[in-house]
């Protein structure tokens, strides 16, 4: 698997010629056109509807809904995370059915289980920091669901490691596949990971019938538990004094967007604070291509410390672009996303319509 890039033109090349007309018969396949925009969308580089307008320029929305249907979903987790704040760290709609409290498998963790697909895919998740969509869903529900460990642990794992890492549609997805959303697991066997995996393999915990798999309770080679010790390691920041103009735009983990206000004349700030990587950590590689990303941002200042201690150095307003994770004060401006929806919906699919309806709209 290639490195991603974090150049902000390269970036746009890749937008601009994402070739979507695939997307829908080939996705869940490993080896499908899918578009690995994530960590440029989870980061804030670009968003929802800065993909979504880009495509509209190349093509109707009924030839790519499948497509945008996607970018929905991540819209949706995020208003959840909006709407629910930290509840959506624990169980939010069912209580899992999980023997196992804390930790993960360890033949999962180490990459050395019966199942090859999966360790290639926990490498490249360790050295590249992208996994598939599905097999990020076989991974939890072998975890969850075939195992029985309890969702958190794991999510935290994998948000540590992904380049992608977005809480909201990490936690809710492992939510999703271990049934605390709409109490029904997700559940596949190896025949559906040959497929979709283009592999022949087989003799492991998952080669059984749907009927044997929901039968399942002790699986030998996942019963060895490692504990999930997810640590970050602080960077340092610049010299506060530096701020030279009264404004100031504040970026951090999930607002990279070169464009924004871009025009204004103001201090740009790369806020990192402590307490948040703290609470939600992610690895060294994680945490370079951030960084790198962040260049794309000319004259950026780097602050390490809490929003209180910086408010302290900002003379004039303060910007901001809202997130669940901003405990800031001063002038909030609204993500971008493909609708205005906002609140608690049940469902994605009552989202989904409600956000199609406004798209339809607007293009009339
Ligand atoms: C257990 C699990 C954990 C996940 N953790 C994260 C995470 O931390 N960060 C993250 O961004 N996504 C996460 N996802 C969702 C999804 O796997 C990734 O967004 C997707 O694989 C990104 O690759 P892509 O850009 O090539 O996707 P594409 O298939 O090209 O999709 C285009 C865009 O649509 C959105 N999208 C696609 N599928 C989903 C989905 N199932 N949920 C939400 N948005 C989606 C993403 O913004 C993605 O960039 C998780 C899914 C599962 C099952």
């Amino acid at each position: 698997m290639n490195e991603f890039t974090y150049a902000y033109d390269e970036i746009i090349d890749l937008l601009e010629s994402y070739d979507v007309k695939n997307y829908a018969r080939t996705r869940n396949f490993l080896d499908g056109d899918v578009s690995y925009l994530s960590p440029y969308i989870s980061r804030g580089v670009i968003s929802t509807r800065s993909v979504y307008d880009s495509l509209m320029k190349r093509y109707s929305l009924e030839k790519v809904e499948k497509f945008v249907q996607e970018l929905a979903w991540r819209d949706y987790w995020q208003s959840q995370w909006n709407y629910h704040g930290t509840k959506i760290n624990r169980d939010l709609n069912f209580n899992q059915e999980a023997t196992k409290q804390d930790g993960m498998p360890a033949s999962l963790m180490e990459a050395r289980s019966s199942i090859g697909v999966f360790n290639e895919a926990i490498k490249d998740l360790y050295n590249v920091g992208y996994m598939h969509n599905h097999m990020r869903m076989y991974v939890a529900m072998s975890i969850c669901n075939i195992a029985s460990y309890h969702w958190y642990e794991p999510a935290r794992w994998m948000y540590y490691h992904l380049l992608d890492g977005d809480w909201a549609s990490n936690a809710l997805s492992w939510q999703w596949v271990a049934a605390c959303l709409n109490g029904r697991k997700y559940i596949a066997n190896q025949e559906n990971i040959n497929k979709y995996c283009r592999v022949d393999e087989g003799d492991n915990f998952l080669d059984k019938t749907y009927r044997d798999l929901t039968r399942y309770d002790e699986v030998e080679e996942l019963q060895e538990l490692s504990t999930v010790d997810l640590k970050w390691k602080p960077i340092s920041g610049d010299n506060p004094n530096a701020l030279k103009h009264d404004d100031s735009l504040i970026y951090n983990y999930y607002n990279l967007d070169p464009k924004w206000r871009s025009g204004q004349v103001a201090n740009r700030i790369l806020l990192i604070e402590p307490k948040v990587f703290e609470a939600y950590p992610v690895s060294e590689r994680v945490m370079r291509f951030f960084m790198n990303l962040s260049k794309n941002i000319d004259d950026l200042i780097i602050f390490v410390g809490d929003f209180a201690e910086l408010k302290k150095l900002c003379r004039g307003e303060i910007y901001y672009r809202q997130h669940p994770l901003n405990n800031y004060v001063g002038v909030e401006d609204k993500r971008e996303s493909l609708s205005s929806l906002e609140g608690n919906y049940s469902s994605f699919f009552k989202f989904w319509k409600q956000c199609k309806r406004q798209l339809l709209e607007e293009r009339n």
